[in-house]
């Protein structure tokens, strides 16, 4: 019988190991022979640790199970499929699982992770396998015509950045990964680099072949350690097998991968600060141009894109471009790993194609608060991302149109805050958040956060005071701030931190004492 109890971070936070073992001792002392596989958790994290047992229908589900529930489990034969009241019967037809759209995700949870085998019978390499059997140019071409834009924030076209590293001519050339993932309510990276880590190695591999790079760096969040741990095992197991190293795949081809740990620096995660850290140097934003693709690591013509970004690349040459781009809307083709986070009931990964809803988002995946309260902001791309109000919850999520209105996709973490929230707090602290990350190099960002902070104290001051000259001059002066942070700041750091101070301003005015919309 085959048990599979996950053991990404986020199962083992909630007590997998000690389910697992659990499992193991209770099938010995009974006698029962079990094969215990130690897969990804699916993304449904309220119902972790999920375990999961094969029957002749498919696999069953339940959860969330702890230790102290294995012996009852036993009693019911779960191992063959038994009734019991965690039983949530067969995995794929829940609901929420059912009804997404995975095509990047596709393999999460089903697959050891480490397991080059189980990736291999999953079509694991497929892609690779036909960017080998094609010319550069074409892989390059099958990137641009899938419009995958980039992942991580900034949406731009992968394909460009790749046609770019193409075309210049030097002796060395690399790809680098950013897996700095520091938003909040983001873990989408995460996942892919502990649940599927060979779907980002191949992602890689087939941008190296695509424009002639032969190193690469995957650069972790050290607060990511069983990531870093999973990358550095399939790196091993890949390169043993040829899938790295001086000869990919008996292509005459090198690519050589290595992981790099961050410092718990958020303005790592821009990624000419991120360059910097991997030469050795402190995290600080390089100006552009020149742009990476052109002068980047070591002053080396280099393909920047994020996890999510790179693992949607096997998908696309294994299947072609026409495949991908069928999915989405306007020129926000694909899907997108949607992470929910925050005050959610239902927190956990929903890959669906552009086009979602946040309504749909929260309420039909998310079930609504985890207090069972009235949802009143969602903030969207991080902690620089706009807090999105209810009359925006039913426009399709794509870049183009959620631009339009001030909201921002980033990297596609939703936090979610019930109507106890103070929006005048969250906006002090997108300041004081920006305070502290700065890398300080210009200043709008550095001083300007910090005079934020104490505008917006002055705010809350001349409100408690029952001042309201006091009160309009200081809106006056946040928004004149603001104004000099976006248009003057050298990255988005000081750039996107006015976007959630400004629509806390504009969307809750009464959270900062204010009656009515001020004048803008
Ligand atoms: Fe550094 Fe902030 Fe300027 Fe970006 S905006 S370069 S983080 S000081």
């Amino acid at each position: 019988v085959k048990i599979y109890v996950p053991r990404d971070s986020a199962a083992l936070a909630l007590g997998a190991d000690e389910t697992a073992a659990a499992i193991q001792s209770e099938a010995k002392k009974r006698n029962i022979a079990i094969e215990l596989v130690r897969n990804s958790s699916r993304g449904l994290f309220w119902l972790e640790p999920l375990v999961e047992v094969s029957t002749q229908k498919g696999r069953v589900a339940y959860g969330p199970v702890q230790a102290e529930d294995v012996a009852g489990l036993f009693d019911v034969g779960f191992h063959n499929g038994g009734a019991h009241k965690l039983g949530l019967g067969l995995t794929e037809e829940i609901a929420y699982l059912k009804n997404q759209e995975r095509l990047t995700f596709a393999r999460m949870g089903i697959t050891d992770p480490v397991s080059l085998e189980d990736y291999q019978a999953h079509q694991g390499y497929a892609g690779l396998r036909k960017a080998l059997e094609i010319k550069p140019t074409d892989v390059v071409q099958q990137v641009l015509d899938s419009g995958l834009r980039g992942r991580g924030g900034a949406a731009f076209p992968a394909g460009i950045k790749w046609k770019t590293v193409a075309a210049a001519q030097a002796d060395q050339k690399y790809v680098v990964c950013n897996a700095d993932e520091g938003d909040s309510g983001t873990f989408s990276d995460r996942m892919t680099m502990e649940g599927d880590p060979y779907m980002l190695i191949e992602g890689m591999t087939i941008a190296a072949m695509a424009t002639g790079a032969t190193r690469g760096y995957i650069y972790v969040r050290s607060e990511y350690p069983h990531a870093i741990d999973n990358l550095n095992e399939a790196i091993a197991r890949a390169t043993k097998a040829g899938f790295l190293g001086d000869n990919v795949l008996g292509s005459g081809r090198a690519f050589h991968l290595e992981v790099r740990k961050g410092a718990g620096s958020y303005v790592c995660g821009e990624e000419t600060a991120m360059l910097e850290s991997i030469e050795g140097k402190r995290g600080i934003v390089r100006a552009k141009p020149p742009i990476p693709a052109l002068q980047g690591l070591f002053g080396k013509p280099t393909v920047i894109n994020n996890v999510i970004t790179y693992a949607s690349v096997p998908i696309i040459l294994a299947r072609g471009a026409a495949f991908y781009a069928n999915y989405g809307m306007g020129r926000s083709k694909g899907t997108l790993p949607i992470q929910l986070a925050g005050n959610i009931k239902h927190g956990g990964l929903v890959e669906k194609a552009f086009g979602v809803t946040l309504r749909q988002l929260v309420f039909e995946y998310g079930g609504g608060t985890a207090s069972g309260r009235p949802v009143k902001a969602i903030q969207v791309g991080g902690p620089l991302g706009a807090y999105v109000p209810e009359q925006h919850w039913d426009l399709p999520m794509d870049y183009e149109g959620w631009t339009a209105v001030g909201a921002t996709v980033g990297h596609g973490g939703i936090v979610v805050h019930d109507d106890t929230s103070d929006m005048r707090k969250l906006a002090r602290y997108a300041m004081e958040f920006c305070a502290i990350e700065s890398c300080g190099k210009c200043t709008p960002c550095r001083i300007g956060s910090t005079r934020g902070v104490e505008v917006i104290d002055r705010l809350a001051e001349a409100d408690r005071q029952g001042k309201p000259e006091v009160k309009a001059q200081q809106v006056k002066l946040l928004r004149d701030l603001c104004d000099t942070m976006v248009n003057g700041s050298l990255c988005a750091m000081g750039g996107m931190t006015p976007f959630p101070v400004l629509s806390a301003l504009n969307h809750y005015p009464q959270d900062f004492g204010l009656s009515t919309p001020d004048k803008k």
